[in-house]
């Protein structure tokens, strides 16, 4: 809070110096004299309207007229109340009457103006509260004159409340203290709101900041002028004083109507200017307050008193509604920032207030209903009861506070703490880390924070909403929305429940059918990149008349906006992803190109070399023995079918990338494609001295196969088998039938493959980086091509191996007829 300016504190000492002097007043409100009969305006003289205690006045009669007050001559009604004003509560006056053509003098006693304290609480407690309010504005908002004006507008309505007339005794100077404050207070409530309507919400009038308090000094002048004429009329009791004060006094009164009136006729025309929507909601509660707290009282009271010198309903009804300018401008302070005055408020004192007020308004209600039918006396008699009451529920106040704080904090997080809540949802959505666990995140945090049966979220896509992620009951995985909501949506629009009754338009009510068809209260939109819709996040309420608060959608507002964020940031995420591993497959579809390369040219090169070798030394040499040459030959012939068979591999896996590998099935025998595998790898087995044996099942049915491409298979697993064992190895080759299916193994007892890599070898290019295998070379090509072999033919492929002692691979192919087809 800053500091108080000098005026500020000069302003608050004056308050505290009236608020004292209207406690000290209390006692001679209760003291005030009144006469015991109700008088009215007679056409000379008043009359006695209505006895109000027959004990007092015995002789006296409703319609006599009323001649002298002790030897004054009485004219007016008002004549009558000052002069009993000064004199003691319960003293005996001689008044003459008349009645039909005879006077007649009779003692009256002076009784109690007020009945009961009812005037004095009801004038306390609304004096008071409107009293705050000016301090209030005080204390926060001292440097606009509009503020400073209502700070005097407040407390001199206040004060003349509070301050009300009471007894007069001739001499005593709180008499005189309290009279002219009276004046120069009420005078001061009418001229302020003038002013304030000159100056707010924009100042109308040139200088009027520095003219306030010449005009405010005026008004001091003219109270204090007035008090001083009022007293002396009081002590004077003469004739002539008192007609020209009664003159003045309804004078006075009709100023007050001019002053007010102008004050509300600035109000009002400034409503025709150019004003923001916050400056039109804070003067509409201006006038609110202003007519239902006012008005009442100039047209009920104020009014009748000028004209027929009466009221015409007691003044503690009209004072009652004075509450109505305190609340209004509370209204106006707390929602619109009337005077600029930003109040931070926590939610329980507001509830404490209101409760407080409303308790307030029960009581006086009660005891003012109650007082009505049976007499003022009751409204004194259960005035304490009902202050034990107010006084015990205050007690109990912190224990509710409590219990309401536990209640909201508990059930209605969102609605209790909005920051809070805020913070709870945010903290969950920032740990996901991806999109799945963000919707979970989403929709059990809210779900968490807002009471509701279930909260969903759904994928736009152009066929509808597509469920992604929800807690509670179980919603419709797709649904499908009107155009014209999706096209809402669509612009980011929020789409609510409204309240029943409150869809008077077209649009609403059918906004209000789909979402009670959905069973929903409430459709979020969650946007992202450049406005695009991506998802909606749907409330279910309990009940379908509940209606979601406003402080509950903007907290889901501001959530939906948070998670936006968060997925442009995690959709960033995964595309950078998705762009490294792209890079990084590139890098190793690069690295194996020129491995492939490299080595397939190795591959090559080797059989070519033999090739070469042989084919120079028969073509130089002349002597070489016939069985040389013939060994030659069988080596060249051998080593061109390795270097074919090399070729063939490339040129299948090369068809099989680009999905053009054919294969022609027919029925086949696999003696017949075993022995043309073992025939063409002859070669290989003599140069590595290896022992192959083969055991074929005998009468094995006929599988449906491509003769090539399964005695290509069983080339590349005799290879291996030749390649990866030491030489003079054995190699098995058995056929055989089991179970519906054709058992195709080849063994040997090699180096075996270490289990980690008897998947792996089944992949393209894949050769375990050992020393052996390095030193054996090859592309890592050739069991690649036997699983793609087996796959066409819907057959399996497994190995058994132990490092040390040897592998084994098994094909199995089903017994059944295949037509002849193209692998995708
Ligand atoms: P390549 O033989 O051209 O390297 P393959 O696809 O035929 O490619 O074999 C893949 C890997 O599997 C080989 O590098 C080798 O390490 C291993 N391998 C294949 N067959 C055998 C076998 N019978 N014994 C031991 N290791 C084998």
């Amino acid at each position: 809070m800053k500091p108080l300016g000098f005026r500020t504190v000069l302003y608050l000492c004056v308050d505290l110096i009236i608020l004292i002097l209207c406690f000290n007043h209390i006692p001679k409100i209760l003291d005030r004299p009144g006469i015991p009969f109700e008088v009215a305006q007679g056409d000379l003289h008043p009359l006695v309207a209505e006895i109000i205690d027959s004990s007092a006045c015995r002789d006296a009669k409703a319609g006599d007229t009323i001649l002298r007050w002790e030897e004054v001559e009485v004219h007016f009604p008002e004549m009558i109340e000052y002069l009993a004003d000064v004199r003691p509560l319960h003293s005996s006056i001689r008044c003459t009457f008349l009645r039909g053509d005879s006077s007649f003098t009779t003692s009256i006693r002076l009784i109690e103006f007020y009945q009961s304290s009812r005037f004095l609480v009801i004038s306390l407690i609304v004096g008071l509260c409107i009293f705050f309010v000016g301090v209030f504005v005080l204390l926060t908002q001292s440097d606009k004159l509009a503020a400073r004006v209502t700070h005097w507008m407040m407390v001199s309505f206040g004060t003349t409340i509070m301050i009300t007339w009471g007894a007069a005794p001739p001499g005593s100077w709180e008499m005189y203290i309290s009279r002219t404050i009276w004046f120069m207070a009420y005078l001061g409530v009418a001229v302020s709101f003038l002013i304030f309507g000159l100056s707010f919400p924009v100042e109308r009038v040139k200088r009027l900041a520095q003219a306030t308090p010449w005009i405010m000094i005026a008004v001091l002048c003219v109270g204090f002028f007035l008090g001083l004429s009022h007293i002396k009329v009081l002590e004077t009791a003469d004739l002539s004083t008192l007609n020209t004060f009664q003159l003045l006094f309804d004078l006075f009164h009709s100023s007050l109507f001019l002053f007010s009136g102008g004050g509300f006729y600035f109000i009002l025309s400034s409503t025709r200017q150019n004003l923001t929507m916050q400056e039109r909601k804070q003067l509409f509660w201006i006038l609110w307050g202003l007519g239902i707290g006012i008005l009442p009282y100039l047209i009920v009271h104020i009014l009748p008193q000028i004209i027929f010198s009466q009221v015409l309903v007691p003044e503690e009804y009209t004072t009652i509604c004075f509450l109505a300018v305190p609340v209004s401008f509370a209204i106006a302070f707390l929602r619109y920032q009337l005077l600029d005055i930003e109040l931070l408020i926590n939610r329980t004192i507001v509830y404490s207030i209101l409760s407080f007020i409303i308790v307030v308004i029960y009581v006086l209600t009660v005891l003012l209903t109650v007082s009505m039918v049976g007499g003022e006396k009751v409204f004194g008699k259960y005035f304490s009861f009902a202050l034990l009451m107010l006084i015990f529920g205050l007690a109990l106040h912190p224990f509710r506070r409590w219990l309401q704080g536990f209640v909201d904090e508990t059930f209605f997080a969102a609605r209790a703490n909005y920051r809070r809540a805020l913070d709870q949802i945010r903290k969950s959505l920032d740990s996901s880390l991806s999109r799945e666990e963000l919707y979970r995140h989403l929709v059990e945090s809210v779900h968490q924070c807002i009471p509701t049966n279930a909260v969903d979220l759904y994928r736009n896509t152009s066929d509808g909403w597509e469920y992604l992620a929800g807690i509670g009951m179980k919603p419709p995985d797709k649904v499908q929305v009107p155009d014209k909501i999706q096209s809402a949506l669509n612009c980011g629009m929020i789409i609510r429940g409204v309240k029943k009754g409150s869809a008077d338009l077209p649009e609403l009510r059918e906004i209000q059918e789909w979402l009670g068809l959905m069973k929903w209260s409430l459709c979020i939109p969650i946007c992202i990149g450049e406005q695009k819709l991506f998802g909606i996040l749907t409330l279910t309420p309990h009940v379908q008349t509940e209606i979601i608060q406003d402080e509950e959608v903007s907290l889901l507002e501001t959530v939906c906006a948070h998670t936006r964020d968060i997925l442009d940031r995690l959709i960033l995420q995964e595309q950078i992803l998705l762009t490294r591993q792209e890079k990084q497959r590139l890098e190793e579809l690069n690295a194996l190109k020129s491995y492939f390369v490299s080595s397939i040219s190795h591959e090559l090169r080797m059989p070519l070399t033999s090739i070469r070798m042989f084919a120079e030394t028969l073509m130089v040499q002349r002597n070489v023995s016939r069985r040389k040459q013939k060994e030659y030959l069988r080596i060249i012939y051998g080593e061109s079918e390795r270097l074919s068979r090399l070729i063939g591999n490339i040129m299948d896996f090369a068809k099989i990338e680009r999905g053009m590998r054919e294969y022609k099935f027919v029925p086949l025998s696999i003696e017949g494609v075993t022995h043309r595998a073992l025939k063409a790898i002859e070669y290989e087995v003599k140069k590595h001295k290896a022992r192959v044996r083969v055991a074929i099942q005998k009468k094995l049915p006929a599988i449906s196969a491509d003769p090539d491409a399964l005695e290509q298979a069983i080339l590349n697993l005799l290879s291996n088998a030749l390649k990866y064992s030491k030489d003079k190895s054995e190699i098995n080759l058995k056929a055989c039938k089991e179970q519906g299916h054709l058992l195709l193994e080849i063994s040997d007892t090699g180096f075996g493959i270490p289990s980690s890599e008897s998947t792996k070898i089944f992949e393209r290019f894949y050769r375990i980086s050992d020393d052996r295998s390095c030193q054996v070379g090859g592309a890592g090509l050739g069991l690649s091509l036997v699983k793609h072999i087996v796959d066409a033919h819907q057959g399996t492929i497994t190995v058994e191996s132990a490092v040390g002692v040897g592998s084994k691979f098994t094909m199995r192919f089903p017994i059944t007829t295949n037509k002849a087809r193209r692998h995708p």
